[in-house]
């Protein structure tokens, strides 16, 4: 049993993935005997809903000077944040001369520039120095620290309230969600909409999506959890929007108790993740055995193709992949390596497992038999973009929502 970081009553653990490094921290062989390891395990709380990680990793072991995952290097995701700041403007800012908007966690900017572009009043606030560096350098102000209650006060002091707080993949990143959601409270105009888009619950159990769990993600959110997190710093869930993102995500807009009214969205929503176990612990308890037995099905695959003297890679060294790797046991003998276009990530080892990184162009100038596609949630994508790879033989892999073998040329 452990304490909920939601509402402090207790969660019941569900899964755990044993000894498992920091998803983002590539490293160099010299760094091998000094990497950071940790229990890493779930849990499901019954009285707020929410599905969260334990025995957390200290935020700067992870949001560093060095941190590697920059958000505006994929194209669709470019599109969704413009898409995702239009949203905003055509919704909720429309009516305000001179709105003033807030994004916790801003990256390197991606979302927070369309608003910049346009010269609108904005401020970032993100922990990672030199991502937030870039961010300053396309014009996006940011402030280099963890959003919460006595920056928000800091915030409110220099700039004044604001009328859109926004977040994108980061609130679920954070375990003192109590102080954010009451920096949101104060920092948001009577009228201003506090909205926000994490990975979904729902699609995480309907796919077995279990990589999405790593250390830089605390909160697993469904609607009820970020309802009943929520109304304890007296912020009311108005509207939800599924999102196709990050393997499914959900787009959450709350605000000040009663300044809106409760769409049908949030209602018809809420009824389908009862239908679909999500305020159940029996729910969480069968993901548990569904993921013991995607881990033992990769190993299988991987295995056999490695008998049959097939070439197989990793296509990414995502932080997701981490998970994947390091819970199966999967090093180099299964997967040679691991091809990524971050240029700081190339060179480098994957965590853990210290599988060796390469540039994409080694990848195209000699294809291997298969590619495990770790970036699942960009497959569209990445497969329109590598069509030669599939036309010389070359097979993907995914893992989602089962282990299987994508034959695109015969599709
Ligand atoms: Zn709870």
């Amino acid at each position: 049993m452990s304490t909920c970081l939601a509402c402090h009553q207790t969660a019941t653990p569900v899964l755990n993935f044993g000894k498992m490094p920091i998803a983002n921290n590539l490293l160099l062989p010299e760094q091998f005997n000094q990497e950071y390891f940790y229990d890493m395990a779930i849990a499901f709380c019954e009285h707020c809903y929410a599905l969260q990680l334990l025995n957390l990793v200290e935020p700067d072991v992870m949001y560093h000077d060095n941190y590697t995952f920059f958000s505006g290097l994929s194209k669709n995701m470019t599109l969704h944040f413009q898409d995702f700041a239009k949203f905003v403007q055509q919704q909720y800012l429309a009516k305000e001369a001179k709105p003033f908007v807030v994004e916790v966690g801003s990256n390197d900017g991606i979302l927070l520039q369309n608003f910049a572009n346009q010269g609108m009043h904005h401020l970032g606030v993100d922990p990672s120095a030199n991502v937030a560096a870039i961010a300053e350098q396309k014009g996006v102000k940011t402030l280099v620290d963890f959003f919460h209650e006595d920056v928000a006060d800091k915030i409110i002091a220099e700039h004044g309230k604001a009328d859109a707080i926004l977040g994108a993949n980061a609130i679920c990143h954070i375990d003192q969600i109590g102080s954010v959601a009451a920096g949101v409270n104060k920092l948001l105009k009577p009228q201003g909409v506090f909205v926000f888009e994490a990975p979904y619950l729902g699609e995480i159990i309907k796919k077995t999506s279990y990589d999405q769990i790593y250390d830089e993600h605390v909160f697993f959110f469904s609607l009820h959890a970020v309802k009943n997190l929520f109304s304890q710093h007296d912020l009311e869930l108005i509207d939800a929007y599924a999102q196709n993102v990050h393997g499914g995500s959900m787009r959450y807009v709350l605000a000040h108790k009663g300044a809106y009214p409760i769409t049908d969205n949030v209602i018809n929503k809420l009824e389908a993740e009862k239908q679909q176990g999500l305020t159940q612990l029996a729910t969480f308890q069968r993901f548990a055995q569904n993921v013991a037995h995607s881990k033992q099905e990769l190993v299988k695959l991987l295995t056999e193709l490695k008998a049959a003297g097939k070439r197989v890679v990793g296509y990414a060294a995502t932080a997701k992949s981490s998970t994947i790797l390091n819970y199966s046991g999967i090093g180099p003998d299964l997967l040679s390596c691991i091809y990524d276009i971050t240029p700081t990530k190339q060179g480098k080892f994957s965590p853990g497992m210290h599988i060796p990184v390469k540039p994409f162009d080694e990848f195209h100038a000699d294809y291997p038999d298969y590619a495990l596609l770790f970036a699942w949630n960009h497959a569209n994508e990445i497969m329109a973009k590598e069509t030669a790879f599939a036309e010389q033989g070359g097979k993907w892999i995914v893992h989602i929502p089962e282990v299987q073998i994508l034959d695109l040329v015969t599709q």
